[in-house]
């Protein structure tokens, strides 16, 4: 096996030069969004004179001071995830 020698190439400047990695990122679209609020907890209660009642349902897993958001047709515990459906007025 012989192996012929490669021959030197001379080292032609590129006629081109490489373009430089330019990423064109998509501009973004601020959307105007309303700043998070943060749960009002005197509406979860309703104090009656020397009474107190709660407006809504505690959360089965996380006990006392744990309250279901209403979403329609179903309560949701924002700690745990507890999700448990009520059984409105069906439609139809
Ligand atoms: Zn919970």
């Amino acid at each position: 096996m012989s192996k012929a020698p490669a021959a030197p190439q001379p080292a032609a400047p590129p006629a081109t030069p490489a373009p430089a990695a330019e990423e064109k990122k998509p501009e973004k679209k601020e959307k105007p969004r309303a700043p998070k609020r943060r749960i009002q907890v005197h509406k979860l209660y309703k104090v009656d004179g020397n009474s107190l009642s709660r407006l809504r349902k505690e959360c089965q897993r996380c006990g006392k001071g744990y309250f279901m958001a209403e979403h329609g047709d179903r309560l949701t515990c924002g700690n745990c995830g507890y999700t448990t459906y009520v059984s409105g007025p069906r439609k139809g």
